[in-house]
């Protein structure tokens, strides 16, 4: 089934100028990127997007490091996007993730991730409403 899932390419990679490898990994995995903007999170959309982790303890830390840099946002397109790009992204823990992932690639620790991929086709479409509208996503 075509679905879509939101991708951001966190500030630890665009910060060290990964933005177009990582997307090399994404479209070489067949996933389409229909919808891109690089942006500077505010600290309230950073604060929202990550609500559900407010009661952890890195969640102040996780905020910070989300607004340290710009990120790009991204719209994924393809068969099963969500658990396909969550393959594609590897373990939370890079020291975990699977060889090829982008997080074996390029993360430098389990906060400093490179990306972000919606967890569910619900979340999902939460996600991308939050960054765009529904006429800049060109699938
Ligand atoms: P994401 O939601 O960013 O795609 P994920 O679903 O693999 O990643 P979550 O459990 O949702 O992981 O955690 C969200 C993010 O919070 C992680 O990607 C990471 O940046 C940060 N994080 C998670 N656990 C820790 C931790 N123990 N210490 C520091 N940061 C963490
Ligand atoms: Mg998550």
């Amino acid at each position: 089934m075509t679905e879509r899932t939101f991708s951001i390419i966190k500030p630890d990679a665009t910060k060290r100028n990964l933005t177009g490898k990582i997307n090399a990994v994404i479209e070489e995995s067949g996933l389409r990127i229909v919808a891109q903007r690089r942006i500077r999170m505010t600290q309230e959309e950073a604060e929202d997007f990550y609500d559900v982790h407010r009661e952890r303890p890195f969640y102040g830390e996780l905020v910070e490091f989300m607004i340290s840099e710009p990120v790009v946002v991204q719209v994924l397109q393809g068969d099963n996007a969500v658990a396909r790009y969550r393959e594609v992204m590897g373990a939370t823990n890079p020291a975990q993730a699977a060889d090829g992932t982008i997080r074996k690639l390029f993360a430098l620790s389990v906060g400093e991730n490179s990306v972000h991929g919606s967890d569910s086709v619900d979340n999902a479409k939460i996600e991308i409403a939050q960054f765009f509208d529904e006429a800049d996503i060109v699938g």
